[in-house]
């Protein structure tokens, strides 16, 4: 199987952002889609436009720090279309701090969204990537595991983690599955500065506002591992501004 074509693909953090701009690029080439995320509101919003322009889409909410809730978004995939062809774990907090502002409860849900949910997705699909001998990860890593720039420490620290457990997984995925780590840098979300700090997300915003990519600049390359023929598998893309040093 190669190309975007009849794929059902699961999306976590759907609702915004990369996630949308993922999920209407793989509508758009025929892709059956399978959308997670926690506020329905906007979630609904994402699969009506999509259905509205003839793509196939479902929702499910999802907060991927839950177990439960990356087995129902797999489930939901087998259950609707049959089988799971890719998860891309995109669900991601950017609630960034300097240290001295000792905001724990941002470190935790960095470390809960980025780790345990990205691990949460592994132990929801892979079981059923085994059993089908096919399937592919896709994972949303960053730049700041590349460049750790203040004060990101604690989000550098879980987007690092995200690359090496994309890496660990790689080597154990053996012939049948694939496993792609997309390092986006800065990109025009509203997820920028979202729970930072008032000077921290000024800061952030008037950075991104100056300088950032356009989400469908990182879909696309999350389409282009997928497009890819099954025996091929991209490791990772790094997409960046040319303006970001
Ligand atoms: P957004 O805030 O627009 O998107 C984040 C998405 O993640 C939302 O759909 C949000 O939905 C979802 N989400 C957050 N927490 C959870 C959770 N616990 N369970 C389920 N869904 C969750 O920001 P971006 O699109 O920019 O971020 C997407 C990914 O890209 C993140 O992993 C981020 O770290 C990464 N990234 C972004 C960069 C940028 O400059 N924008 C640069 C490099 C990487 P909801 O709140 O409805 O659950």
């Amino acid at each position: 199987m190669s190309g975007i074509r009849g794929k059902v693909i699961a999306i976590t953090g759907a609702s915004s952002g990369i996630g949308e701009a993922a999920a209407v690029h793989l509508a758009e080439r025929g892709a059956r889609l399978v959308l997670g995320a926690r506020r329905e509101d906007r979630l609904t919003a994402v699969v009506d436009r999509i259905t509205a322009e003839g793509g196939t889409a479902t929702g499910v909410l999802v907060d991927v720090t839950r177990r439960q809730d990356l087995r129902r978004l797999t489930d939901t995939a087998v259950e609707r279309f049959g089988r799971l062809d890719v998860l891309v774990s995109n669900a991601g907090t950017m609630a960034v701090s300097p240290f001295d502002d000792l905001r724990q409860d941002d470190w935790d849900a960095m470390v809960a969204t980025h780790i345990t949910g990205f691990l949460n997705g592994i132990a929801a699909a892979l079981p059923l990537f085994r059993r089908q001998r096919s399937g592919h990860f896709v994972t949303i890593g960053s730049t700041a595991a590349h460049t750790v720039r203040s004060p990101q420490g604690v989000y550098a620290a879980t987007k690092t983690a995200v690359k090496v457990l994309t890496e660990g997984l790689r080597q154990e995925s053996g012939p049948d599955l694939r496993v792609t780590l997309v390092s986006p840098g800065f990109t025009h979300t509203e997820g920028v500065g979202k729970g930072a700090g008032p000077a921290v997300a000024a800061a952030l915003i008037e950075q991104r506002d100056a300088i950032a990519m356009p989400p469908s600049a990182v879909a696309a390359a999350i389409g282009f591992a997928i497009e890819q023929p099954d025996g091929v598998d991209v490791g990772e893309i790094v997409v960046r501004p040319t303006a970001q040093s």
